[in-house]
């Protein structure tokens, strides 16, 4: 299959064969693909600098045009895209045509903003001058995603830039390529220049130095792990480019005595283990107070037994595998780590054999845990949750804080002064209050703080903080 996009023309990259395997059965291959190299990623970012300029004094119309097209594609073939995104990626159907969906609210949300991108006029100090404040695009911009939605993280950092005028290479994870050319090939049809999308589906460790060294990159825009986040925004500062990270969690649910308990049940089981976990907003640390301690995990238990795990596509499945083999090793080892460290594991624990050969894992929770424990460390990435008892909410603020990570945390309780009090005290970029700590709109911003972000906020307007640049300018007419 014709993998990379470069300047218009579907091209086989030089970095080797790539092969993806459906996680729910891998003796399916998803494709085939001819992996970008280093050259091929240069020559990317030479398309996208060729046309730059002319892209970035587009008509406001032609953008609109594009990405409202690109979102009607979108919205309909949804179910044949969520399809497409539950064999590759491995959530469930349901999941995968919500994603579809999404992405095209996505597309259509920025076609708008095209058009909102206006500029201030502003009355001087200094008699008979004028000030214009302006935004201008920021000039080629790589974006790398992840592969845990991969339709709608790329969607929301490519409809922003090409609202903006910026040109783009665009760098996929290598698990979910199809859903990346399928992404790219809506695009060309929905009428976007030439060179102005440019996709180099390749190993990150190969195409990210290129993405990094080159002058002609003014920025990168990341979602993924903050080991491979941090090192990019090193090199991008040495240079001076502009970089945006959005990274992992370890997000924090806390369930105080005064809660709706079948609420907070439902709450719990959706975060933590629906995508098999594999949501950067996903709560994997349960904090609950002692008068509705054990009740809570009686009832999580009982709800867990509840999940179906199975093939993707299968009726009926709640929770689709995990995406890859060594991801499931990795969260296996997790867990044998917990158990080695004094935690009690009451569910779940094990790989899980089905009648299609796939990644499947039980979901998984311990109890008794202690916040210093490294499965409330570091975060697993799994459908793995575990819990730790607090005297009164005080101390829970306090453990839901205790983390490196901020991106999203919840509280079930049905007292308003401890709502908010938690919405103002979280030291997290989004706040849930008897909802998922996982589950988010598309308008209005994302993102985390800590270790779990660097830079502007992603989505909604504020995505144009990142690909965009602010001019001032002082005119005196004479
Ligand atoms: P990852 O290993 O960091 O990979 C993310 C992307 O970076 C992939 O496209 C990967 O390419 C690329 N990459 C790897 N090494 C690179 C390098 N040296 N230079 C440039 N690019 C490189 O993360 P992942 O396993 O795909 O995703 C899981 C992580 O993403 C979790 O930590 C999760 O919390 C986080 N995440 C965060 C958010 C958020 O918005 N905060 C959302 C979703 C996921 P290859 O695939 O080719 O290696």
């Amino acid at each position: 299959m014709t993998t990379n996009y470069i300047a218009g023309a579907w091209i086989d990259g030089l970095g080797g064969e790539l092969i993806s395997l459906n996680p729910s059965d891998i003796r399916e291959v998803v494709g085939a693909y001819h992996q970008a190299g280093a050259s091929d990623a240069t020559d990317a970012v030479a398309a996208a600098h060729a046309v730059f300029a002319s892209w970035a004094s587009s008509p406001i119309q032609q953008r609109f045009d594009v990405l409202d097209a690109a979102g009607n594609e979108i919205l309909a073939r949804v179910s044949e895209i969520g399809h497409l995104i539950a064999r590759e990626e491995g959530k469930t159907l349901p999941d995968g045509i919500a994603e579809a969906k999404r992405t095209a609210a996505i597309f259509k949300f920025h076609a708008g903003e095209a058009l909102r991108l206006s500029g201030e006029a502003v009355t001087s100090t200094r008699p008979g001058v004028e000030v214009e404040v302006r935004r201008e695009a920021l000039g080629v911009v790589a974006l790398i995603t992840p592969w845990n939605f991969p339709m709608a993280i790329p969607a929301w950092k490519i409809a922003p830039a090409i609202a903006a005028g910026c040109t783009i290479v665009f760098k996929p994870a290598s698990y979910v390529p199809a859903c990346a050319i399928e992404l790219a090939r809506i695009l060309e049809r929905a009428g976007l220049p030439a060179g102005v999308l440019n996709l180099v589906v390749g190993s990150g460790s190969k195409i990210g130095d290129v993405l990094v060294s080159d002058k002609r990159v003014a920025g990168i825009s990341f979602t993924g792990s903050v080991g491979v986040g941090r090192s990019l925004a090193v090199g991008c500062a040495a240079r001076g480019a502009r970089v945006q990270l959005e990274m992992g969690g370890k997000n924090p649910l806390v369930i105080l005595d005064d809660a709706d308990i079948d609420r907070a049940v439902q709450i719990s089981a959706d975060g933590a283990f629906f995508q098999a976990g594999q949501r950067c907003t996903a709560s994997s640390r349960f904090i609950v107070t002692r008068g509705i301690h054990d009740r809570f995990v009686e009832a999580l238990q009982k709800r867990m037994r509840q999940l179906t795990v199975d093939h993707a596509l299968k009726e009926g499945t709640h929770i689709g595998p995990v995406v890859d083999g060594r991801a499931l090793r990795d969260i296996l080892g997790h867990v044998d780590a917990g158990r080695a460290e004094g935690a009690e594991l009451v569910e779940g624990g094990d790989r899980l054999n089905r009648e299609t050969p796939g990644h499947y894992m039980a979901p998984t929770l311990f109890v008794g845990t202690k916040p210093e424990m490294g499965i409330n460390k570091e975060e697993i990435f799994g459908p793995v949750a575990s819990i730790q008892r607090a005297e009164d909410y005080e101390e829970a603020l306090a453990m839901s804080n205790d983390t490196q990570f901020g991106l999203s945390a919840g509280i079930c309780t049905t007292s308003l002064k401890y709502a908010r009090d938690f919405r103002r005290r979280s030291e997290t970029g989004l706040v849930m209050v008897n909802l998922p700590t996982a589950g988010l709109d598309y308008h209005v911003p994302f993102g985390g703080r800590k270790a779990s972000n660097y830079g502007p906020r992603e989505q909604g307007s504020y995505a144009r903080e990142f690909f965009t640049i602010v001019k001032t300018a002082y005119i005196d007419p004479m």
